[in-house]
């Protein structure tokens, strides 16, 4: 392996340092059955993505900071003046205008609740999550949309009272910085690196 890769922007310009792509060595594949025949080759390759999160870098960098912010469409022509979405938003599907970022860290923490949930036992390829992941549809008091999370301790219900948690400590600037539990759940019950 070589160089861990990092970005930085500098000028407004990406500047990138490390190796972005791994090449191994490949190996054959052999027909077993007829002799080790040649059928083909594994090709190996590691590649570290760039991913850019644009108007959204607030909502994962707010995570990190125990802070959960959603976006509101204030154009005072626009039809649907007022609806807040979570999850954030960066334009308004309406009237196409620049939504604004609010803070709905209290409104989660007082009115989150499992609109639905799904249980599931098998997960896709560089799934993180412990097993078996208890997503869930989450509904909040004057948000107009449902997020999708999942539920870090204990087992869901519909209409259950949860409230959010936050990877503050080592956060990694994606979703898994954010999950929920059941309201009333201990502190010393939360999973390793967060809190309420
Ligand atoms: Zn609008």
């Amino acid at each position: 392996m070589g160089n861990f890769a990092t970005v930085s922007v500098k000028n407004n310009k990406y500047k990138v340092k490390g190796d972005f792509h791994h090449l191994t060595p490949n190996t054959p594949i052999r027909d077993m059955d007829d002799n080790g025949r040649l059928l083909g080759v594994t090709n190996p390759r590691d590649m570290t993505y760039i991913h850019s999160y644009g108007g959204e870098a607030v909502f994962f960098e707010s995570l990190s900071k125990g802070k959960l912010m959603a976006t509101r469409c204030d154009n005072p022509k626009c039809e649907s003046k007022g609806t807040i979405y979570q999850p954030f938003r960066i334009f308004c599907m309406d009237c196409l205008a620049k939504n604004k970022v609010i803070d709905m860290t209290e409104i989660a923490k007082n009115t989150a609740k499992i609109h639905t949930f799904m249980v599931c036992e098998r997960s896709g390829a560089f799934n993180v999550l412990d097993k078996p992941i208890k997503f869930i549809n989450i509904e909040f008091k004057g948000v107009d949309t449902i997020l999708m999370s999942y539920l870090a301790v204990g087992e869901p219900e519909m209409g259950m009272r949860v409230v959010p948690i936050f990877k503050t400590v080592d956060p990694t600037y994606t979703i898994l910085d954010l999950a929920w539990v059941p309201e009333g759940t201990k502190k010393n019950k939360l999973p390793l690196g967060f809190s309420f």
